[in-house]
């Protein structure tokens, strides 16, 4: 990056800065990735200076030969890799992209269906603050106050008696398999669309390590970088029905021009989704979160809905007299860094939840397994436990600076 050093020595010394940062601390954030070296220089070329409004071979620009090459590469890559009937590339981001779908699939003021925030959804999925909570009527389904898990009888009661236009599936804090096949025979029962979010889980799903929600949705999207170690983006997947709507929803209903550099890195991130290490790498990702998880339970920890069998891990802190956000601000200060959360029905405010959330996405990406995941446990045990000891958290800070030494990062050059 010299010429950025050369231009703007403040903004790269900021970039080293944090480049340092992602190498020298155990990720936990479970939305978070190492993107290859490949996908960063697709990011950071010439596409970004291109203007191609419109969709492969129906541009309102000319001078689209490389990008409609690069656009149609990128949508064939995503049908086969998902196996889906059409895609869309151009969502801006996750959260655009439920945008799109709902105003290419809903009038204003239907119902739209999805799991409550502090039970694991996420804002776009009608929470109140956000456009779909306000555009559409909010209806949410929440996860059992026993098993914490989704419980499916009680969806269908409140879709028969609510009658969404739309039901959505996804989360970003639900350590458990999705049963898609369900979701999908309610929506059929009550006449609602289902829209699969995968955000979270997609690099799992292309690896046959989460089950497919393609073959029971009508839409399915997900962000390219989460688990899918893709740039920043998203994509929606869906039957040739609904291809049009979808489209026409995202541009020009939606966005304006296309982010090239960022389809061309989508392209080369399913590229490598594509490939059999990906396909181990999605396997270890969730034998790394069941490891982590078993060592914490060892540990006195007490895991929102016992453990995982996904990426994630959701710690309720409640019995360790810890609150999530002195824990997250103490294990990043220990270099292990992962954000506050709340649990279902937490007593505590949103700003100042009882849990932490925990995932092994990145960790996965920098080659460490079982055995590091139950030593990075560890020093989450002995964080919390001495949360007010700032030379224990000084102890383990150097430890894990040491650990994260053996462990080379994707897209990091040392
Ligand atoms: C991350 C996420 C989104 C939003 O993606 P952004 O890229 O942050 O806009 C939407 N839905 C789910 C389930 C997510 O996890």
């Amino acid at each position: 990056m010299d010429e950025l050093k050369r231009t703007d020595p403040e903004i790269y010394e900021l970039v080293k800065d944090e480049e340092r940062y992602q190498l020298e601390s155990v990720r936990l954030i479970p939305s978070e990735n190492y993107v290859s070296k490949a996908v960063l220089e697709a990011t950071g070329s010439v596409l970004a200076n291109k203007y191609s409004e419109g969709y492969p071979g129906r541009r309102y620009y000319e001078g689209q030969r490389y990008i409609d090459r690069i656009e149609t590469i990128a949508v064939e890559r995503a049908k086969a890799l998902f196996g889906a009937e059409h895609a869309n590339v151009q969502p801006y981001s996750g959260a655009p992209a439920n945008l799109a779908v709902y105003f290419a699939l809903l009038k204003p003021g239907e119902g739209l269906m999805g799991l409550a925030l502090p039970h694991g959804g996420h804002l776009t999925h009608g929470w109140d603050v956000s456009i779909s909570g306000t555009f559409w009527r909010p209806i949410r389904y929440v996860v059992d106050r026993e098993s914490q898990r989704i419980d499916y009888d009680a969806v269908r009661a409140l879709a028969r008696k609510e009658r969404p236009r739309m039901i959505v599936t996804g989360a970003t804090a639900y350590p458990r398999q999705f049963d898609f096949k369900a979701f999908g025979e309610i929506a059929k029962e009550v006449g609602a669309y289902l829209l699969a979010d995968i955000s979270h889980i997609a690099g799992l799903v292309v690896a046959g390590a989460h089950p497919d929600p393609v073959p029971y949705a009508d839409v399915v999207m997900t962000t390219t970088h989460k688990t899918l170690r893709g740039p920043r983006g998203a994509m929606i997947l869906c039957r040739k029905e609904l291809a049009e709507k979808i489209d026409k929803a995202v541009f020009p209903g939606l966005q304006g021009g296309p982010h090239n550099h960022t389809t061309a890195a989508i392209a080369v991130a399913l590229k490598e989704a594509a490939s059999p290490a990906f396909r181990e790498y999605g396997h270890q990702v969730v034998r790394n979160a069941k490891a982590m998880a078993a060592e914490l339970v060892e540990r006195g920890f007490n895991l929102v809905s016992g453990g995982t069998d996904n990426h994630l891990i959701l710690v309720d802190l409640t019995n360790r007299k810890v609150i999530g956000k002195k824990a997250a601000q103490a294990l990043d200060r220990a270099g292990i860094v992962c954000n506050y959360n709340t649990v279902p029905y937490d007593p505590r405010k949103p700003f100042s939840p009882s849990g932490i959330r925990l995932g092994t996405p990145s960790v996965t990406s920098r080659g460490m397994k079982e055995a590091e995941m139950r030593r990075i446990a560890a020093w989450m045990d002995e964080v919390v436990a001495h949360i007010e000891d700032e030379a224990a958290i000084g102890r383990v800070s150097g430890e894990v600076r040491e650990f994260c030494r053996a462990f080379p990062a994707p897209g990091i050059t040392v």
